[in-house]
């Protein structure tokens, strides 16, 4: 029997990649869902291509223009009011959302009790607390996509938890991992859309830049696995090789090691538990020949720190965190603010939002999560416009 499988953010990369994958194993699988935002001709294209029986665009503006897209065709279109409940219809839903959007449907699959295969890390970090619990409560079932996440879940398995000491996450260090600090003000978003190993969204790239990515990563992983903060380590990392580490108590380290191709992770999770071929390189490590190592210089990349911050402080300061970062990097983009400006604007609104009750209190549900999210992203927004004036 075929399995239906929904893809959340269909016309990105994770969700492009997801959709390569599920087609050429077209007997295993029935696409149910694709969605998308603004890529309507790219969605509808996806859409017909794979079968699927809805296409949904996240913006009330564009349904129309899909809907024209798919005219004749079997497919029918849809809008975000239909985002969380084909998120929930099919066995399986991949989320290759970008952002805090990501979050509704991510609810809206565990509450269902599905399998959850997960890229969108910014739902993790905006209501993890709340994520983990609705996926035992519904008897859901998490798979991380995230490629330091899948590594250490790999790695994890079969292990007991009160064994584990530590983990170990690596970093590329992104564009301007070795610019001298000095030339960082200048830094155009153009800059650092440059990733060194991994072809990714622009988001997520930039992000890997600043180190938020890395920073919303740690956060992940201390949801997802229920560490404690001190148990997260950061190592960078330039050929992006070894993907994530565990540390056992004997002192022993597993490491992942797997090329750059995302779709490692997510066709791992798409076989889970099982294993099957996937289409990606087999590393050849004596053509590789060395891998380096080394700390990340907290100078240049502010966003580890604030990581730490937000796991003390919990609650929901990492709806907080995440949502200040987005508005941040809208006006790095848009070209209001500058590059080391972002990490002093994700600062300030956690420094003005620290104490608040909506802040500290535990997160229990989606309203509160979403409720913390607009409150940074109105605060960031105003201390993002300061800088600009
Ligand atoms: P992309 O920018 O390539 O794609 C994002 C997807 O989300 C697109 O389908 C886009 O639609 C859709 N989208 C954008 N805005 C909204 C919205 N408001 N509501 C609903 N859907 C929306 O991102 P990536 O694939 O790079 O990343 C997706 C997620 O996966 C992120 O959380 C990222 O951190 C994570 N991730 C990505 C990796 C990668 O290799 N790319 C690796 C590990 C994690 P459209 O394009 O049609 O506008
Ligand atoms: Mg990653």
């Amino acid at each position: 029997m075929a399995r239906s499988i929904t893809v959340l953010g269909a016309t990105g990369s994770v969700g492009e990649q997801t959709l390569d994958l599920v087609g050429r194993e077209p007997d295993r699988w029935r696409v149910h869902a694709v969605t998308g935002a603004t890529g309507i001709a790219r969605l509808a294209e996806l859409a017909v291509a794979h079968d699927a029986e809805v296409a949904i665009t996240a913006l009330p503006e564009c349904v129309e223009a899909l809907a024209d897209a798919l005219a004749g065709t079997a497919v029918r279109a849809a809008g975000p009011e239909a985002l969380e409940h084909e998120a929930a219809a099919a066995e399986i839903a991949v989320n290759g959302i970008v952002g805090a959007a990501g979050l509704a449907p991510s609810m809206a699959a565990i509450r269902a009790g599905r399998t959850l295969a997960l890229a969108n890390k910014e739902t993790l970090v905006a209501a993890g607390e709340l994520v983990t619990a609705e996926v035992a409560r519904h008897g859901a079932t998490l798979l991380p996509v995230d490629s330091e996440h899948s590594a250490l879940f790999q790695a994890l398995t079969g292990e007991p938890r009160d064994e584990v000491e530590r983990v170990v996450i690596t970093a590329s260090g992104g564009a301007f991992r070795d610019w001298p600090l000095e030339r960082l003000a200048a830094a155009t978003p153009a800059d650092a859309n440059e990733h060194p190993n991994w072809d990714m969204g622009r988001r997520i790239t930039i992000d890997s830049a600043s180190m938020f990515n890395k920073a919303l990563e740690v956060v992940e992983a201390r949801e997802l696995f229920d560490l404690r903060p001190g148990q997260i380590e950061v190592v960078v990392h330039p050929e992006s090789i070894v993907h994530a580490l565990v540390g056992f108590r004997d002192g022993a380290l597993m490491a992942h090691l797997g090329p750059h191709d995302m779709r490692h992770a997510i066709g791992y999770a798409l076989n889970w538990p099982g294993r099957r071929p996937l289409p990606v390189e087999r590393l050849d490590l004596s053509a590789l020949g060395s891998l380096s190592f080394r700390a990340p210089d907290e100078e240049r990349w502010p966003a580890l720190r604030l990581a730490r911050e937000v796991m003390e402080a919990r609650g929901h300061a990492g709806a907080a965190f995440n949502a200040a970062k987005e508005v941040a990097l809208d006006a790095f983009i848009e070209g209001r603010i500058g590059f080391q400006d972002m990490a002093g604007v994700v600062e300030e609104t956690l420094t003005r939002l620290s104490g608040r009750g909506d802040i500290t209190s535990p997160v229990r549900s989606l309203e509160g999560a979403l409720s913390a999210d607009q409150l940074a992203r109105d605060e960031a927004a105003r201390i993002a416009a300061a800088i600009g004036d």
